[in-house]
């Protein structure tokens, strides 16, 4: 049976074959973490960019989008507190000479020993059917119960270790849970240390320390420094939200799993400005929010986990992930995050500015607080592209790879084929491209066998192939292939815009 890693792998190939991704610079062997998106990929990407774009701005009166620079003043960022603080706790092995996260290798322990109690769960079910009280289970049985001790022991040592900032604690935990390095199977660990995660680089021709600039980490900041900008130019009212997204960079420590972590990446943020006192009610409506916006893109409810944050981010008063099942197991998606006042007190502090809000509901001027969704774009093509990534045995025997993305998102919408290269069923074929091609990413093809080029359809997941043939040239009727069923029913020329129109609508999805 093929494993989850297998299927990572089988992802990671398929992406290179089909032009969704590349590894950057692969004729020099490649950049380790940082990734080019093919012809494919650059669509898919385009897709869910709009998507969520449209989600975010359109369908709310309240929200704006913004569009700032990568580059910023570099005293923003002693601000925010990425200078003295955006770092990872970083481990060696001393025999592999790996670098670890010192914070993952404790949460994957903790999570090996969830997957005990859901194994344990999970038998009882089989066991026992619809008799299995699992809220009683979960609450009685000896194992499962001693398992969640466990992990509740190491998540409170972890946070007081965190807080504490006491990195000699994360190495004792490290060493107590017996934490083996995966390549070497050693334990022999070298001291924890804390690691800027921050690019930097100069600005100007003389290189001196105050020419310093940095690579923006986050997308925030810069919606964080125009929000006085964006409410007075834009007459906003709170609550109101500044919806952005860009690039982010961050020098990972581990940079071992495609595009899931990467050195160069692409954030979709939203920060969500609000009355002091409000913000629990607006990070609850968020979370709901965020997670239904995932589940409408037709991926199984099953795969999306939320996660409370154990230790606190600097700025933070309330935080949780959602998480996806990725190949590699439940990992996060995005971040939402309860960001209080910090961020506007300490531009206004660092600036010497005001950036306050005068509310004339309660006739008061605050500095407003702020409840942010960030998810990563590449982090939601990875989870799109392993949920729709499905090997199929058919009927006759044989196989196929078929990717099947939720249709509004796919590349190509739509294939047009004519049967053979001959008798006019070209030139019949391009017509119809002509007229669709407005509207949709159309794909003509008319190399090798019909069979082949369904499959070639299916691997980069178009959801449609048009096919003209004989009749086509006899009654103006094509057939229309569906990629999941591949059933095909034969309708009139004049109907295909209809039909296209009314599969691919985003208008249903956004509803
Ligand atoms: P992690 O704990 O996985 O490092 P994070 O908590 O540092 O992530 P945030 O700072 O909350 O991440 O960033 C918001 C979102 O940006 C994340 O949910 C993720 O989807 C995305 N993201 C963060 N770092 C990366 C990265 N290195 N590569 C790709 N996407 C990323």
């Amino acid at each position: 049976m093929a494993t989850k890693e297998d299927n990572l792998k089988s992802i990671i190939s398929h992406a290179k074959e089909y032009g969704f991704v590349f590894q950057s610079s692969e004729i020099y062997d490649g950049l380790s973490a940082v990734y080019d998106y093919g012809q494919m990929g650059a669509e898919l990407k385009k897709n869910i960019k709009e998507y969520w774009w449209k989600a975010m701005v359109n369908m709310h009166e309240n929200i704006v989008g913004l569009d700032s620079a990568i580059f910023m003043h570099p005293t923003t960022w002693k601000a925010s507190g990425h200078v003295d603080a955006f770092s990872d706790p970083l481990i060696d092995n001393k025999d592999s000479n790996k670098r670890y996260r010192a914070d993952v290798l404790i949460e994957e322990h903790a999570e090996k020993i969830r997957l005990k109690i859901e194994k344990d769960v999970a038998k009882g079910i089989k066991r026992f059917g619809d008799d299995f009280d699992e809220t009683q289970f979960r609450a009685t049985n000896p194992n499962v119960l001693r398992n969640q001790t466990k992990i509740d022991d190491i998540n409170s040592r972890y946070k007081t270790a965190m807080d504490a900032d006491d990195l000699a604690a994360i190495k004792i935990l490290i060493e107590d849970l017996g934490i083996a390095c995966p390549i070497s199977g050693s334990k022999n660990w070298t001291d924890v240390k804390q690691f800027n995660l921050m690019f930097s680089t100069e600005i100007g021709a003389v290189a001196e320390a105050a020419n310093t600039i940095y690579l923006r980490p986050e997308t925030a900041q810069g919606i964080f420094v125009n929000y006085l900008n964006v409410q007075k130019s834009g007459r906003m009212k709170i609550p109101f939200g500044i919806a952005q997204i860009g690039k982010a960079f961050r020098n990972e420590i581990v940079a071992r799993q495609f595009i899931f972590r990467m050195r160069e990446f692409e954030q979709m943020e939203m920060q969500f400005f609000v009355r002091p006192g409000e913000e629990m009610k607006w990070y609850e409506y968020w979370k709901e929010q965020r997670v239904k916006w995932h589940q409408s893109l037709g991926i199984d409810k099953k795969y999306y986990r939320f996660h409370d944050h154990i230790k606190l981010a600097h700025y933070a008063n309330a935080a949780c992930d959602i998480e996806f099942d990725f190949p590699m197991g439940f990992k996060e998606l995005e971040g939402i995050h309860s960001r209080t006042d910090f961020d506007l007190k300490q531009h206004e502090e660092h600036s010497g500015k005001k950036l306050q809000y005068f509310d004339p509901e309660i006739n008061e001027s605050y500095v407003p607080y702020v409840v942010e969704t960030s998810v990563g774009l590449d982090r939601t093509f990875l989870a799109i592209m392993s949920a729709a990534y499905t090997e199929e045995k058919l009927e006759n025997d044989t196989e196929r790879t078929v990717l099947k993305l939720p249709a509004f998102l796919a590349p190509v919408k739509v294939a047009i084929m004519p049967l053979t290269r001959k008798d006019g069923l070209p030139e019949k074929a391009r017509e119809i491209l002509n007229t669709l091609k407005f509207d949709y990413n159309c794909n003509y093809d008319e190399k090798d066998s019909p069979g082949k080029r369904y499959r070639r359809q299916d691997a980069i997941g178009t959801p449609y192939c048009v096919m003209v043939d004989h009749q086509t040239l006899e009654d103006d009727t094509v057939t229309i292939r569906d990629r999941d069923t591949m059933e095909q029913e034969r309708v009139a020329i004049s109907e295909i815009e209809a039909i296209l129109k009314d599969k691919l609508d985003i208008r249903k999805v956004l509803s």
